[in-house]
C-alpha cells in the first residue's frame, strides 16, 4: 500500500545543498514526490511503500549535508496522490528570506582533493568552493542568499561553472560563490604601497618572501592576516614592534595536524575542534623543546593554533613552513582590515607585501578562539565559522536588539526562539570599532529581517554603546546590569527558566549602587536579580589606570586591610614600587579622589599577581591573571576566609585573603605556592558560599559566568566541588564566559521585560 507524507524541516537547510540531498535520498528509496524551499525552511512530500518511507525518514537527519543544521522535523500523513517521479521544485523569489544563513565554512575534503589534482580544471585555484564549503556570511549583502546579493555579483560564471550551478545533482548546485580560473576571483601580490608586482604565481612568491623573514598581509575570508614565518624569532619580533603588540600571544596556522603536533600537545577533543568545518583557533599546551620562535607566545604555556580554512591558505601553507604566525591585520584594538585600499593605508607600515584578492569581504569576521575545559569546547572569541548560527531559546521571545558591553563587544538580535549573537567586534573604545558595531547591526537586521521593539544597553553611563543607545530615538531603551546579563546569558544557552544562583566573576561591571562590581553572587531569573553576596569593596586608585597597573590594586588592598602604617615599614616586597607614587595613591584613596570602589574578582587576581612579582603592569587585558594562573604550583593549602552578614547580604573577604597573601610573601613563601593557595582559597570559598546560599534561598542550580571563568583551574575545580555537593552547575560553552556574552543576556532580559 502506497502512503504519502508531507515533511517540514527547519534550521539551516537552504544554500547548503539540501534539496539535491533530498532528491537523491528519495530516489535511492524509490519514493516519488517533490522538495521545495519555503519561508520557514524546506517542505517535501514523499510517496511510496511504508517500509521505504520509514528508512527515508530515519536516514534524513543522519546523512544531511555537512553545513545543514536541522532544528525541527514535522511530518503529517496524507492520502496517497499520484506522483510519478521525484522533482526539485524551484521556489518563488522572496520565499527563502526567512531561512537561516550558514556561516563561512572551511574548504571541504572534495574541494581539497580537486585543489591538488593536476587533472582537475580547478587545479591550484585559490578560490574553489562548493555547496558544502566556502564563504557565506562575509560575502552576503542581503537576502535571499543569491549570487547577485553577494560580493560574487561582479563575476559572471563561465559555461562550465554555470552548468554545475544549474545541475541539481552537482556538488556546486546553487553554490553562490562558485568560480574557476576562467571566471572567478584572482589573487595578486603587491609591495607595501599596493603596487602590483606582476608575478605569475603570487602565492608561491609570497611564500618565498615569508621564508626570507618578510611580513606579508594576506587577505583571507573575514579580513586580513599579518603573516610571518613562526620559526624566525627576529621576524616575529619585528611584527610585534610594527603592530604595537608587546606580549599578547600570536595565533599560528600549520598545514596539517601532524605539523601542529610537532610543537603543540593536541588531545582528542582539540583534534576534533581543529579539523571541524568551523576551523577555529584552539588553545593547546606547548610541546617542550619545540622550534617555534619564543616571541610567538612569550611567558605563556600555550599556543593558539589553527588549520588552513580557505584554498588560498592551503596553497600558502603547502610550502615548507612548520607554521606561520597569522594574526589579525589591525592596529591593536582596532577592527581587522577587510578592504584592499583600506589595508594599504592601515597595514602599509606593518607589512612588506600584500597578497590581495578581488572577492570583496562585505562584513569582517575574526578567527574564533576555543579551548577545551572539562572535556567540553568553550568559546573564548566567537566569530568566523559560528556566526550567524543562533542560540536556540527555550521559547519564542519578542524582537530585541542588545548592544553588549564595552570590552570584547558583540551585539545580539532575537527573533522568535532564536538569539543571533553577532561576531566579535573588539573593544568598543574607539570610533572604528563603533562603526563596525553599527555596520553589524544593519547587516544582521537586514539578513534576518528583524524589527526590534526594544534597544538594550549596559547600565554603565560612560560606555560608548550606552551613548549610542541613548542618542537614537527609533526604539525605546532599557539599561541592564552587567552581571545580571552575564548570568542570564548562561541561562539562555542552557535553556534554564526560573530562579538560579548566579556566580558572576569578572573584571569590571557597573553596579546599581554606582560601584564597580565583579565578585558577585546573584539570585536571578530573566526578569530580576538580587545581589546576595559580593567581595568587600576596595578603592581603585586612578580608576582605569588601576586596571592597566595591577600594582596599584596591591597597594589598595594593603591600605584597606592593614592601614597606612604598613607602608612605613621597611619591607622587601614594597621596594619594587615607587614610594612617592604610593604616597600619591594613598592620598587619592583617603580623599576618595578618582578612586571608585570595587568588588571585582579580576582586580583581586591582579593585586595578587603584582604582589608576588608576576606582573606590575599589563600589556593586554587579563594578562596578570593569566600569568598568575600559569605560574601556579598545585597545593592543598589555602587561606582562611570569612563570610560576614551586612545589611542582609553576605560579604566575602577579599581584603583579608589578600592580607594573608601578603604575610606569606613577607615570610618568603615561593610565588608559585602562593598562587596555588590563592586559587584553592577561591575555589573553597565560592563553593562554600554557593552551597550556603542555595540552601538559604531554596535553589539547586548554580550558573557561572564572567571572564574569571576563563581560568581553567577555577572552572574545573569549582564545577567539581559544586557538583559533588549535589548542585547542578551550568557553565558557558557556546558563548564566551567573558563580555562577549553580555549582549545575549541583555537581549533575553529585554525580551522578558516586554512580555511583562
Ligand atoms: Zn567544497
Ligand atoms: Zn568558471
Ligand atoms: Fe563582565
Amino acid at each position: 500500500m502506497a502512503q504519502r507524507l508531507r515533511v517540514h524541516i527547519q534550521g539551516i537547510v537552504q544554500g547548503v545543498g539540501f534539496r539535491p540531498f533530498i532528491y537523491q535520498l528519495a530516489n535511492r528509496h524509490r519514493l516519488n514526490g517533490y522538495v521545495t524551499n519555503t519561508p520557514r525552511g524546506v517542505e517535501l512530500e514523499v510517496e511510496g511503500e511504508q517500509e521505504a518511507l520509514h528508512h527515508f525518514l530515519k536516514e534524513l537527519p543522519v546523512s544531511a549535508p555537512p553545513l545543514a543544521r536541522i532544528t525541527e522535523i514535522t511530518t503529517e500523513k496524507l492520502p496517497a496522490a499520484v506522483y510519478t517521479a521525484f522533482e526539485i521544485k524551484s521556489s518563488a523569489e522572496g520565499e527563502e528570506r526567512a531561512a537561516l544563513i550558514s556561516p563561512d565554512t572551511a574548504t571541504c575534503a572534495d574541494c581539497l582533493s580537486e585543489l591538488f589534482d593536476q587533472q582537475d580544471r580547478r587545479y591550484l585555484y585559490p578560490f574553489l568552493n562548493c555547496t558544502n564549503c566556502g564563504p557565506r556570511y562575509t560575502i552576503i549583502n542581503n537576502i535571499p542568499y543569491d549570487r547577485p546579493k553577494t560580493s560574487m555579483a561582479s563575476f559572471i560564471m563561465c559555461d562550465d561553472c554555470a552548468g554545475e550551478y544549474r545541475d541539481p545533482l552537482d556538488r556546486r548546485f546553487h553554490a553562490q560563490p562558485n568560480g574557476c580560473w576562467a571566471c572567478g576571483p584572482r589573487a595578486w601580490l603587491t609591495d607595501r604601497e599596493g603596487e602590483d608586482l606582476g608575478v605569475a604565481d603570487p602565492i608561491s612568491e609570497a611564500a618565498k618572501y615569508l621564508s626570507q623573514g618578510a611580513i606579508v598581509a594576506v587577505k583571507g575570508l573575514g579580513g586580513f592576516h599579518l603573516a610571518v614565518d613562526a620559526s624566525q624569532n627576529e621576524a616575529v619580533k619585528l611584527l610585534r614592534q610594527r603592530k604595537g603588540r608587546e606580549e599578547k600571544p600570536l595565533a599560528l596556522m600549520s598545514y596539517s595536524l601532524e605539523q601542529i603536533e610537532r610543537y603543540g600537545l593536541v588531545g582528542e577533543e582539540e583534534r576534533q575542534l581543529l579539523t571541524s568545518p568551523e576551523r577555529p583557533i584552539v588553545i593547546v599546551p606547548k610541546r617542550p623543546g619545540n622550534s617555534i620562535a619564543s616571541e610567538v607566545a612569550p611567558r605563556n604555556r600555550y599556543f593558539g593554533v589553527m588549520l588552513p580554512y580557505t584554498p588560498l591558505h592551503h596553497l600558502l601553507l603547502s610550502h615548507p613552513f612548520l607554521a606561520l604566525v597569522m594574526t589579525s591585520g589591525n592596529i591593536s584594538e582596532e577592527p581587522i582590515a577587510i578592504d584592499n585600499l583600506e589595508a594599504v593605508g592601515r597595514l602599509g607600515d606593518m607589512a612588506d607585501f600584500f597578497l590581495f584578492h578581488d572577492r570583496d569581504i562585505l562584513l569582517r569576521s575574526d578567527d574564533s578562539i576555543l579551548r577545551v575545559v572539562t572535556g567540553r569546547p568553550r568559546q573564548l572569541r566567537r566569530s568566523r565559522g559560528y556566526v550567524p548560527v543562533p542560540i536556540f531559546l527555550r521559547k519564542p521571545l519578542a524582537g530585541v536588539l542588545a548592544l553588549g558591553g564595552e570590552l570584547k563587544g558583540t551585539i545580539c538580535l532575537t527573533k522568535e526562539n532564536r538569539a543571533f549573537v553577532g561576531q566579535h567586534l573588539g573593544d568598543l573604545e574607539n570610533l572604528e570599532t563603533l562603526e563596525f558595531l553599527e555596520q553589524t547591526v544593519r547587516h544582521l537586521r537586514r539578513i534576518l529581517e528583524v524589527s526590534p521593539r526594544l534597544l538594550v544597553h549596559d547600565l554603565h553611563p560612560d560606555y560608548l554603546t550606552t551613548q549610542v543607545a541613548l542618542a537614537q530615538d527609533e526604539l525605546p531603551t532599557l539599561a541592564v546590569q552587567h552581571h545580571h546579563a552575564h548570568v542570564v546569558s548562561c541561562m539562555a544557552e542552557h535553556g534554564l527558566e526560573g530562579k538560579v544562583l548566579g556566580l558572576a566573576l569578572d573584571g569590571t561591571g557597573y553596579g546599581d549602587d554606582g560601584c564597580i562590581w565583579g565578585g558577585e553572587i546573584l539570585v536571578a531569573d530573566e526578569r530580576n536579580y538580587e545581589r546576595v553576596a559580593h567581595f568587600d569593596y576596595v578603592p581603585m586608585p586612578g580608576g582605569a589606570a588601576a586596571i592597566k597597573e595591577p600594582w596599584r590594586m596591591a597597594v589598595a588592598y594593603l591600605w584597606a586591610g592593614l592601614g597606612e602604617e604598613i607602608f612605613q615599614q621597611d619591607l622587601q616586597v614594597l621596594q619594587s614600587w615607587d614610594r612617592d607614587q604610593i604616597a600619591v595613591l594613598i592620598q587619592m584613596m583617603r580623599r576618595g579622589f578618582n578612586s571608585p570602589l570595587t568588588s571585582s574578582c579580576g582586580r583581586l587576581f591582579d593585586a595578587v599577581a603584582a604582589l608576588i612579582g608576576v606582573r606590575d603592569r599589563i600589556a593586554y587585558e587579563g594578562q596578570a591573571a593569566i600569568e598568575l594562573e600559569q605560574c601556579m604550583e598545585p597545593t592543598t593549602d589555602k587561606y582562611h576566609y570569612t563570610f560576614k552578614e551586612v545589611e542582609g547580604r553576605m560579604l566575602l573577604s577579599a581584603t583579608s585573603i589578600f592580607t594573608q597573601v601578603f604575610d606569606d610573601v613577607v615570610s618568603g613563601v615561593a610565588p608559585e605556592l602562593v598562587s596555588g593557595k590563592f586559587h584553592q582559597t577561591l575555589v573553597a570559598m565560592f563553593a562554600d558560599a554557593c552551597l550556603h546560599l542555595c540552601k538559604l534561598h531554596g535553589l539547586n542550580r548554580v550558573v557561572c559566568s564572567g571572564g574569571v571563568f576563563q581560568n581553567v583551574f577555577l572552572l574545573e575545580n569549582l564545577e567539581d566541588r559544586l557538583e559533588a555537593s549535589g548542585l547542578e552547575v551550568y557553565t558557558p560553552q557556546l558563548i564566551p564566559a567573558n563580555d562577549g556574552c553580555i549582549s545575549l543576556g541583555q537581549a533575553v532580559i529585554g525580551a522578558a521585560s516586554i512580555e511583562e
